[in-house]
């Protein structure tokens, strides 16, 4: 895809997922939680999900954050859905790669959709913003008792 696409691709996608977040709602019967905090940008998001067998079999956030931090939050929730923690690792790291600029080219395969973030490596200061719900999910799997900070 030539590059202006996607740039194009990421812009748009990111107003979507901005505007109307997909699972933003709290779990009446999440086995896992956990908070998020980039002081940076001033993101603030929790995380809720219910594991089963170690299945993740719904997922849910709230919070208040910029557009890039709502939009990751939203598509990570759709690609978290009946994905073991195993795979959810495997996402997370082809992701965190993307992002950071560490390869040049998405995995597309392990990715899906959250390859139009490789969009962020042209507003570093927006990485904090884009991994924060990533951050925040394996904090949740780990059972971490304390917060997440970006910083
Ligand atoms: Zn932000």
């Amino acid at each position: 895809m030539a590059t202006n696409e996607l740039r194009e691709l990421y812009q748009e996608v990111i107003l979507d997922h901005s505007k109307s977040p997909k699972n933003f709602k709290e779990l009446d019967d999440a086995s896992h939680q956990s908070q998020g905090h980039n002081p940076l940008c001033g993101d603030r998001l929790t995380l809720y999900l219910s594991v089963v067998d170690g299945v993740i079999k719904d997922v849910g956030f709230k919070g208040a954050g910029c557009a890039i931090s709502t939009a990751s939050a939203s598509m990570m929730t759709e690609a978290l859905k009946g994905k073991t923690e195993a795979e959810v690792d495997v996402i997370f790291g082809a992701f965190h790669d993307l992002v950071t600029g560490k390869v040049a080219e998405a995995d597309a395969d392990i990715l899906g959709k959250l390859a139009v973030f490789g969009g962020v490596r042209d507003y570093p200061v927006r990485v904090k913003c884009a991994t924060l719900a990533w951050h925040t999910l394996r904090a949740a799997l780990a059972k971490a008792e304390e917060a997440v900070s970006t910083e």
